[in-house]
């Protein structure tokens, strides 16, 4: 059953547009993954499906009901939750504290302090540090972390990997495949192809604000999704 379907969504910063008539749906307990290239709008996809943007038209419907008209807030509410890009965590409170922020308001889950700190055990030994002082890869570890607190039904990914050492990126993946195997509904933004290919159930490329391919991890080809990416055509 889809969690998740958006409909002929259009997304526009003043006269830019960003996203051209998109369409997709995402099942429950799936891990759906968006790549495409620098600009491409897949931040823009998450941010619409979140409710942070005023501009889109189209239709977003989560668990059967249409939301495109409730605000962020209210979509959270409802489980949606999102990890923007930059790993935004509150730098001067402890890593336990940030965990404890997560929970505000939380749903009811499955997801509290000693799952989050089972999922990422690198965070329990922090659990006194500041978070300004944790590395790129810790704070992101953080940020996934206490979205989890919420107890969301659908958790929107932005950009996993962005600037962090291959092995940190690893380890962080091999984080996210527990959450994923835990039944978590996600959408993972990323850049780099060849991680989303491991972790995705299913993957859609944007291309200048279109999706140019959806399909199952293992019935799209490494050209396919070249060719989809850079928008070329080869042969
Ligand atoms: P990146 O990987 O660089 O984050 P992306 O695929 O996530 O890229 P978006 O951030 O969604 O792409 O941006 C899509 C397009 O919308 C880009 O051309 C970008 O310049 C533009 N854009 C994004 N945010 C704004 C904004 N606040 N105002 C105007 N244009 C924007």
């Amino acid at each position: 059953m889809s969690l998740l379907e958006l409909e002929d969504i259009s997304t526009r910063y003043g006269d830019f547009q960003a996203l051209f008539s998109v369409s997709l749906s995402v099942n429950a307990g799936e891990s759906f993954g968006v790549i495409g290239a620098n600009g491409a709008g897949k931040s823009t996809l998450l941010q619409t499906i979140a409710g942070l943007l005023e501009s889109p038209t189209g239709t977003v419907r989560f668990d059967g009901e249409a939301v495109e008209h409730l605000p962020a807030h209210k979509r959270v509410t409802r489980g949606i939750s999102l990890v923007p890009e930059g790993r935004r965590v509150f730098p001067s409170l402890t890593v336990h504290e940030n965990l404890q922020v997560g929970a505000y308001g939380k749903r009811k889950g499955p997801w509290d302090l000693d799952a989050v700190y089972g999922v990422f055990p690198l965070l329990v030994k922090l659990r006194n540090k500041q978070a300004s002082f944790l590395s790129g890869g810790e704070q992101q570890a953080l940020a996934i972390g206490r979205a989890l607190m919420s107890n969301p039904r659908l958790l929107l990914i932005d950009e996993v990997s962005l600037g962090l050492a291959p092995v940190v990126i690893r380890h962080l993946y091999e984080a996210m495949a527990d959450v994923v195997s835990s039944g978590m509904t996600v959408i993972l933004v990323e850049q780099d192809i060849a991680q989303i290919m491991e972790v995705a159930d299913r993957v859609c490329c944007l291309l200048e604000g279109r999706k140019v391919i959806e399909g199952e991890r293992g019935a799209i080809s490494r050209e396919q999704i070249t060719e989809a990416y850079f928008g070329t055509r080869t042969g």
